[in-house]
């Protein structure tokens, strides 16, 4: 069953949501769902000419609700992350959401032989960079007064699969990296912190995973948006320190 969110229109009115990973796949869908009900979004990607694309496409529909801000995470030193909240600081009173989104598939090896370099790179943008981030944008997530941090996961974070490798041990890390966050944040902010585990959904990083796989099969990005939604809203507010699956609220 499609789980359906009746957002109310520009409920996210006034609010500015980070997303790392917009300039593809699921990011992108979700940077264009959060805009198209009043969200200012801040999009972070690697790659600057596909952000302007879709800066073009939100600023088009949405005027003055889209910042882009490209960053390479295999690179991006501390730093980098500090002139960032600093840029964001001047340009907006708080953070009301930071979508964990941006990720690297990496090898498809067994452990023994994973390449060394590839490990590092991954571990790099899928972990360092996500710990990075957090660390710099928590003040203005704190100066809100009801944020949100979501970091994406997969189902092989949660129970580990042959031939994952680092993706799969990176997404553990993210695990981990939620309940610690969670638990410390529980009692002295109202930052809510989860983790969501899209499951498999039609973009580059799922043909690259499957090359064999008739992409047909899988969901579009577009069509997870009504849980990415529900969790930004205050019908979500009592969610926190928690695991979720997509797939778990269609199955409702
Ligand atoms: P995707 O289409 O490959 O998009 C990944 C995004 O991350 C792109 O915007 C990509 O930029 C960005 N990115 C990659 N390396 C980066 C770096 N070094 N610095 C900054 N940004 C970087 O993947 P997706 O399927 O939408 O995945 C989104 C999230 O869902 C990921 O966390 C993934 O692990 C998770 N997930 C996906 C599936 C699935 O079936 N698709 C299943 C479970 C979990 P470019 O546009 O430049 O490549």
């Amino acid at each position: 069953m499609t789980f359906t969110y009746d957002a109310e229109k520009n409920f996210l009115d006034n609010k500015t949501i980070l997303i790392t990973g917009a300039s593809d796949g699921i990011g992108k869908a979700c940077a264009k769902a959060y805009a198209a009900y009043g969200a200012t979004v801040v999009l972070l990607g690697r790659n600057q000419q596909k952000l302007e694309t879709v800066f073009d496409e939100i600023d088009g529909l949405h005027p003055g609700k889209v910042v882009i801000h490209p960053l390479d995470f295999k690179t991006a030193s501390m730093a980098d992350f500090k002139i960032l909240a600093e840029s964001l600081n001047e340009q907006f009173e708080c953070l009301d959401g930071l979508i964990h989104n941006a990720a690297l598939l990496g090898a498809r090896t067994p452990i023994e032989f994973y390449p060394e370099q590839d490990w590092a790179d991954l571990m790099q943008v899928n972990v360092n960079a996500v710990f990075q981030l957090t660390q710099s944008l928590i003040p203005a997530l704190n100066r809100s007064e009801s944020a949100q941090i979501l970091f994406i996961s997969s189902s092989v974070g949660r129970v580990g699969r042959a031939f994952w490798g680092a993706y799969a041990v990176s997404k553990f890390a993210l695990e981990g990296l939620m309940q610690t966050l969670a638990e410390e944040l529980e009692n002295t902010t109202s930052i809510r912190v989860n983790s969501l585990n899209p499951g498999g959904t039609r973009t580059n990083m799922r043909r690259d995973a499957y090359p064999a796989e008739n992409p047909e099969t899988q969901p579009t990005a577009e069509s997870l948006m009504p849980v990415y939604l529900y969790l930004m809203s205050s019908d979500a507010q009592g969610i926190h320190g928690q695991a979720l699956n997509v797939r778990d609220f269609e199955a409702v």
